[in-house]
């Protein structure tokens, strides 16, 4: 019965036709989330045409049960969803603070999907329950349109159409008009990094990758726990929730405006600075710094969330989030886990007969998938895979095989 349920699913997802419900153009809306650590409302800011369509034309259905919240998209006269996609947000984060109890915080969030031609019903939820709804007449709605970019963009690494590959852009930040030079040099660094590294460059010939010449005012990136402020064209920030190394982008509409232009599917903004720092959110943005002797790591890893919505794995480190992980709830993230049965851990099947579950961190077990304990945060009671992965420990190590296979999971969802 349940094999017939997923089949019918499939075959739904592969009937929706892009060209029936579609043109190739994004509709973006961007709107604000307010809220505490229990209650979250969402309103609209605007709606935003953009010219181009990066993501896939066939997998207009998001079959990987990846992030926090959900958008949807209904056709109105057919009541069917014809396109869905996962994503967290810097808002959802904040919620698992010790502030977000004491206090209601506003937060700007964008959605993305392509340009309905009848009108829709755009739904946000988590799970079964709306967050937020909206009818979408495109006849009728004046959607903005944005005024042509002032920024010239640069292809680093191209292997064809847009919406047939997987196209990662980057957005730099804290690069001054002299500093152009040095941009485009570290924005091929990057690059190179990338496709030398598992399991990205195993699909080289899938992916684009672009840089949008983007110029600060000043060099570098502000710093208030220092009393550094700078003026950056997109308003990063350091000590983000008092969190001394979390640099992130609260200026939502400036980073997907300097994005508008260019072909995209997922972000990564490369701050010019060589502290170090750096964060990763699923379908919003990677932020790492170019110049720090664990550059190349901090890249690699906030992508691995931002882009496969993988989870931090280590467990030691001081992070500012209470109960980051709710005890008793199985996360998403498709590398931890809070359950021990062989057949609902979700990489059980990866697991060999006769490794034991939960598995000790012994040398024997070191290039093996089990379950170790210690993972999101917690020492107790959530389980990563295996003894070391690039979501677990800092430095040179591997993405763990289960890591590797997400990311080669999305690279597929968004180049086919
Ligand atoms: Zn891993």
């Amino acid at each position: 019965m349940i094999f017939n349920l997923l089949a019918l699913l499939i075959t739904q997802i592969q009937d929706i036709k892009f060209d029936d419900y579609f043109v190739d153009k994004t509709m973006r809306v961007d709107m604000y989330i307010t809220g505490n650590h229990i209650e979250e409302v969402i309103t609209l800011d605007e709606i935003i045409v953009e010219d181009i369509w990066a993501g896939s034309k066939t997998n207009l259905i998001d079959y990987t049960g990846y992030g926090c919240e959900q958008v949807r998209i209904y056709h109105t006269k057919s009541s069917r969803m014809i396109y869905s996609r996962g994503f967290c947000t810097l808002f959802g984060e904040w919620q698992t603070t010790d502030e977000a109890k004491v206090m209601k915080r506003t937060f700007h969030n964008t959605v993305r999907f392509p340009y309905p031609k009848d009108e829709v019903e755009l739904v946000i939820g988590v799970g079964q329950k709306k967050l937020f709804s909206m009818k979408i007449d495109p006849l009728k709605v004046r959607a903005k349109k944005l005024n042509p970019s002032r920024h010239e963009n640069i292809k680093l690494h191209y292997s064809g159409e847009c919406s047939k590959n997987l196209d990662i852009i980057i957005l730099p930040e804290g690069y001054t008009k002299t500093e152009e030079k040095k941009m485009i040099k570290d924005a091929e660094r990057y690059t190179g990094i990338l496709l030398s590294s598992e399991p990205y460059s195993y699909f080289k010939n899938k992916i684009n990758i672009w840089l949008v010449k983007l110029f600060s005012n000043e060099s570098g990136v502000s710093e208030p726990r220092k009393g550094i402020y700078k003026d950056t064209a997109l308003n990063l920030t350091f000590n983000t929730f008092e969190i001394e190394r979390y640099l992130t982008a609260p200026d939502n509409k400036r980073v997907r405006n300097a994005a508008a232009h260019t072909c995209y599917d997922t972000i990564l903004i490369m701050v010019n600075t060589n502290r170090y720092g750096g964060a990763g959110i699923f379908n919003q943005w990677a932020i790492f710094p170019s110049d720090n002797e664990y550059d190349d790591y901090v890249f690699l890893h906030e992508l691995g969330h931002s882009f496969a919505g993988l989870a931090d794995e280590y467990y030691t480190s001081k992070v500012a989030y209470s109960d980051f992980y709710p005890k008793g709830l199985e996360p998403w993230e498709p590398n931890i886990t809070a359950y021990l049965k062989r057949d609902e851990i979700k990489w059980g099947n990866l697991i060999k007969k006769g490794i034991p579950i939960p598995t000790p961190e012994k040398e024997e077990y070191k290039n093996q998938v089990g379950l170790f304990e210690g993972a999101g945060y917690a020492a107790k009671d959530l389980y990563r895979p295996m003894m070391d992965c690039k979501m677990f420990s800092k430095g040179s190590s591997p993405f763990c095989v289960v890591c590797k296979a997400s990311i080669e999971k999305m690279i597929k969802f968004y180049s086919e």
